[in-house]
């Protein structure tokens, strides 16, 4: 089976209600979406999303990356010989992680399809279904307790909290969160690098305090800042996640080695695709750390892909997959199936993925 061309498209989705971080605000979901083409016929589909913000990669930073050095290195690539074909990959260009990981999905894609496997079955199966978390966006305290209520009216049992840029008033977020939610369901919090390393210090010693109750804390302070999130997981009354300071295997093994935070939140978009992110997942086994996976507002199709992943780790124990579930209708047939909190794992050939309606070409 061999690569023959590589087709590039967008897809719109509507959120079902905007997305507020620390970072921006979003109220629709533009992804790109690439079909990877075989001799056989066979087609591998991947998915990147534009998150500038974090990767520094647009819409069309993407596309003309699938359609400049990722065409040139994977076309006539053999499916069979994927070391050969992810050598190519990580070869084209530096960094550009969200362009790479869409080819990395449709590359498994295709392998699996070869291989007559799941892409879970070809890593490794260890679990059939997954439960996530709700992330609940940051908003005054009051709607922000009602939409984790909904959320626990929906099933969930853990919710993801977004910080905000004012953290008196995170404060007392968290206070009306797990006011409305009782005692029983986990809160961990997602603060976008939105305090310093002091800040963050204080903020969860008073949430403890106050008896929020936290579960865990990701990146509180600056991605480059390493020394600072060392400094809060030393000192913090629950654990630390890196998120946007861990992208790479070297910043994992880095990461892991000098304690600058307890886990790493895995994304496909940060890593560059699988086969960096089970570099991750073997350096977390060789420290005895554990990892989130999560992933940017995203789809089926790449989200799917880390659902397979995920259900091949067992060091990967907090699970942050509710991408789909924050979208208002889903155009892509076939994967995983994301019921609320549930998600049950395809185990169709390759990623499972048949058809996505409403594909439009990009106009660059
Ligand atoms: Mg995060």
């Amino acid at each position: 089976m061999k690569i023959s061309d590589l087709k590039v498209f967008l897809l719109d989705v509507p959120l079902r209600t905007p997305f507020i971080t620390a970072l921006r605000r979003v109220d629709e979901l533009t992804d790109v979406i690439l079909e990877m083409q075989t001799d056989t016929g066979a087609v591998g589909y991947g998915e990147a999303p534009p998150t500038k913000a974090i990767t520094g990669e647009t819409l069309e930073s993407i596309c003309t990356d699938l359609n400049g050095p990722i065409r040139n290195a994977l076309t006539g690539m053999e499916i069979e010989d994927l070391p050969a074909c992810f050598r190519a990959l990580d070869a084209c260009m530096d960094h550009h992680t969200s362009a790479k990981a869409c080819a990395d999905i449709a590359l498994y894609d295709l392998y699996g399809q070869l291989k007559q496997k799941s892409i879970a079955e070809i890593l490794g199966k260890r679990r059939d279904v997954l439960e996530t978390d709700l992330t609940i966006s940051v908003n005054d305290p009051e709607t922000m307790a009602e939409d984790a209520v909904k959320g626990v009216h929906r099933g969930f049992r853990t919710l993801k909290v977004k910080a905000g840029i004012d953290p008196e008033l995170d404060t007392q977020r968290l206070t009306a969160i797990r006011k409305a939610v009782g005692k029983d369901i986990l809160i961990r919090i997602d603060a976008n690098q939105a305090w310093t390393p002091d800040q963050a210090v204080s903020i969860l010693e008073e949430m403890q305090e106050k008896g929020i109750g936290l579960e865990l804390a990701e990146q509180p302070v600056k991605a480059d800042d390493l020394d600072g999130m060392a400094f809060v997981t030393a000192r913090s009354p629950i654990p630390i996640a890196a998120d946007e300071s861990c992208f790479s295997p070297d910043q994992a093994e880095y990461i892991f080695r000098n304690h600058c935070a307890d886990l790493v939140n895995i994304k496909l978009m940060k890593t560059g695709g699988i086969h960096h992110a089970l570099q991750i997942t073997d350096l977390a086994e060789k420290y005895g750390a554990s990892c989130m996976i999560g992933c940017m507002l995203e789809a089926k199709v790449s989200v799917n892909a880390a659902v397979h992943l995920a259900s091949s780790r067992t060091c990967i124990t907090k699970i942050d997959l509710d991408g789909p579930l924050l979208l208002a209708e889903d155009p892509v047939h076939g994967g995983s199936i994301f019921r609320e909190p549930r998600i049950t794992l395809s185990n169709a050939p390759g990623a499972g993925i048949r058809k996505i309606d409403g594909l439009r070409l990009p106009g660059f």
